[in-house]
């Protein structure tokens, strides 16, 4: 691929499809036999539509945090009705919507939040179908600013305020409740808090039952992650233990169905960031690689301090010590510190991998610059052959 990058102009997203098709299909290998089990892509992780395309001609539903996520799936030919909506904020006008479009379900975060799309859907002369977001308080061992699933995260409902969400919810004609969704966070590679999650689900059900309530759905989220450190070595996530654990430990009941909402797991690593060397710049016992991509193409290390593994395409040995280091005018505009490198140049072509997921849909203008431009694999080859 390197060759065929030479002539495009940098900073570029490259999606490599092959890649994706196949982490599809691991996916796909694990699920497809469990009947009940239902995919839907997280797209706030990637919303390119060249990505979206094939997720799509794979079957998956969406899971969708916004009223521009909607659209965009339905741009994108995602049935309406295999659309899940999220979020702790959902304005009016993104209920409506969803409304109008006949999403699946909402997954409905607060009573207010409740009250506000039964009084929506009863204007509309329609029944809206809820799910509530449960916060099962389990922990994720990740980086704080990623877990969602403990007790003081904004997210969900409290397990203890659960079966009275549910019977406010039967009393509205509007409304009709379908199941209840949980996600504990992101970049999770500890099954034992997928575990955590089962145990959860299943007391909760069990609590529900003794109360006479049933549940069509369980939605379980997302959140497995992704390899981050050696992509080479794991390019397609563990989805065998991952299914495997939902499979052995959650105790389904006949007829219900299985909801996942996988976004990183799916995407995060077809995906790199390529940039350009600018410059190499000596500075007291630092030397920095200056590229041209920046925190507005990929903003990860700087909100999170995420490591991605770099590659210099062009350089040669000796191995030396650079910060790389993006041109936008902020001090956390750096993608790694004491990052070895072949010896580096102006011109060099840099790889900053597994930045398939939460990169270009988090790229910004700031400093007046372009939105990133992206290419597939299939996109690449073209450009090269002629
Ligand atoms: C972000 C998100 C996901 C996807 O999380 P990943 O870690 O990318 O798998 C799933 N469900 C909800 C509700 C989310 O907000």
């Amino acid at each position: 691929m390197k060759g065929c990058f030479e002539g495009l102009r940098t900073p570029f997203y490259y999606y490599d499809t092959r890649l994706l098709a196949d982490t599809i299909a691991a996916i796909k290998s694990k699920t497809d036999k469990h009947e009940g089990w239902h995919l839907h892509y997280a797209v706030k992780a990637c919303a390119n539509p060249k990505v979206l395309k094939l997720i799509q001609q794979a079957g998956f539903g969406a899971d969708c945090v916004s009223g521009g996520e909607i659209k965009t799936c339905l741009e994108n030919d995602f049935p309406a009705n295999e659309i899940v909506f999220a979020g702790v904020g959902k304005a009016d006008w993104e209920i409506e919507l969803a409304l109008e479009a006949g999403i699946q379900y909402f997954n409905v975060e607060s009573i207010p939040e409740l009250e506000v799309i039964a009084e929506i859907a009863e204007r509309m002369g329609k029944v809206a179908d809820v799910s509530f977001r449960i916060n099962p308080d389990v922990g994720a061992h990740t980086h704080a600013n990623i877990t969602t699933g403990l007790a003081e995260n904004k997210f969900g409902i409290a397990k203890e305020d659960m079966i009275q969400v549910i019977r406010i919810a039967e009393q509205m004609p509007s409304v009709r409740f379908v199941g209840l969704h949980f996600h504990i966070g992101s970049q999770i590679l500890e099954m034992d808090d997928f575990e955590a999650l089962c145990y959860r689900i299943n007391e909760l059900q069990d609590q529900l039952e003794a109360e006479g309530i049933t549940l069509k759905n369980i939605n379980v989220g997302g959140g497995l992650g992704i390899d981050y450190k050696t992509p080479d070595e794991h390019p397609v996530p563990d989805f065998k233990a991952y299914f495997d654990t939902y499979a052995k430990l959650l105790k389904l009941r006949s007829g219900q169905h299985l909801h996942f909402e996988l976004g990183r797991a799916v995407v995060g690593q077809c995906g790199s960031l390529i940039t350009r060397c600018l410059y190499v710049k000596q500075a007291q016992e630092r030397q920095f690689a200056i590229v041209d991509a920046g925190m507005t193409e990929l903003i990860r290390p700087a909100l999170y301090g995420a490591y991605h593994y770099i590659q210099n395409l062009s350089g040669s040995e000796p191995v030396q010590t650079y910060d790389v280091v993006g041109p936008i005018c902020e001090s956390s505009d750096i993608f790694a510190k004491d990052c070895q490198l072949p010896a580096t140049q102006r011109g060099d072509l840099i790889a900053i991998r597994s930045a398939g997921a939460y990169g270009e849909t988090m790229a910004s203008q700031y400093n007046c610059r372009e939105l990133p431009r992206t290419y597939t694999t299939e996109e690449v080859l073209s450009k090269c052959k002629m």
